[in-house]
């Protein structure tokens, strides 16, 4: 394994190509699960559609029993769905969707020993328009902080131009700063952390061959936040409801190509402007 600065894995093109294969099995499981999201639907169906995908791909799910410990009992969940004001690590069960509902879906998958990692927010039905204006925000805040996905940058450009767009918008967001994008791999959370907001400081170099998962977290109200006793499902402190989307990018010789998107990310990358650097035939 080649180690870059500060322990950061880079990965070579046969170790991209199997998060490719990993990252398309999440995109797989995302799509499938949102389709699923219908009113009536508990967020345990929707666990049961993204593990039949992963497993009839031969995949592992990332996040089943991931964090367990002495103290700590390990995620219950092949996905995390987190419902309105829950912000990212809801566990499947009971919870029965309703009309209007905004739905986060958080999955990871292993292949080969690779991970990918994505998580889209979705509704069911017909959303208000002010969470469907969450989404679309915090959509943009996901690509604003691909497109500062540049060699020779520092990993800190990413949460700048995340937080220059969220500041950019007429209504106030929160961004949740407790949750952070980070490096991925051979394991799924990995040095270096991406924060999505703006901070001085050192940061790591970006250069060829690191994968970045890049996750930022809207809120309509404050972005406080508290961890219920389940020691997993994390809610915004007032409520208000949460929006999380997040990719898998990895920095390539010849540019950017989004593991975890159909197209690897080729249409939005080229409308930007942006080198699109895939591998493979
Ligand atoms: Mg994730
Ligand atoms: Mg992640």
């Amino acid at each position: 394994m080649i180690r870059g600065g500060r322990g950061i894995e880079l990965k070579s093109p046969s170790q991209f190509l199997a998060m490719r294969r990993a990252g398309l099995v999440v995109e797989r499981a995302l799509t499938q699960t949102i389709a699923a999201a219908k009113p009536g639907a508990t967020t345990q169906d929707l666990n049961d559609v993204a593990a039949d995908v992963i497993a009839s791909a031969g995949a592992t799910p990332s996040f089943l029993n991931y964090g367990a410990g002495p103290s700590m009992p390990g995620f219950p969940g092949v996905v995390c769905i987190s419902v309105n004001e829950v912000i990212v690590h809801g566990i499947p069960g009971d919870r029965v969707l309703q009309e209007g509902d905004l739905v986060s879906i958080d999955c990871g998958a292993i292949i080969d020993g690779w991970h990918g990692d994505a998580a889209r927010t979705c509704f069911v039905g017909e959303p208000a328009a002010e969470l469907a204006e969450l989404s679309r925000v915090t959509e943009e805040a996901l690509w604003r902080g691909i497109s500062a996905v540049r060699r020779g940058g520092r990993v800190r450009d990413i949460g700048a131009a995340i937080d220059d767009w969220v500041s950019e918008q007429e209504r106030t967001y929160g961004i949740v700063t407790e949750f952070v994008g980070h490096g991925i791999g051979s394991a799924m959370h990995q040095v270096p952390d991406v924060p999505n907001f703006r901070h001085s400081g050192r940061s790591p170099k970006i250069v060829p061959g690191m994968a970045l998962a890049i996750e930022p977290m809207l809120t309509l109200g404050d972005p406080s936040n508290v961890t219920l006793e389940d020691e997993w499902t994390v809610v915004t402190r007032d409520s208000s409801p949460a929006a999380h989307w997040e990719h898998t990018v990895a920095v390539t010789d010849t540019g950017l190509w989004i593991l975890t998107a159909p197209d690897g990310g080729e249409e939005m990358l080229t409308k930007r402007g942006l080198p699109f650097g895939p591998l493979g035939d």
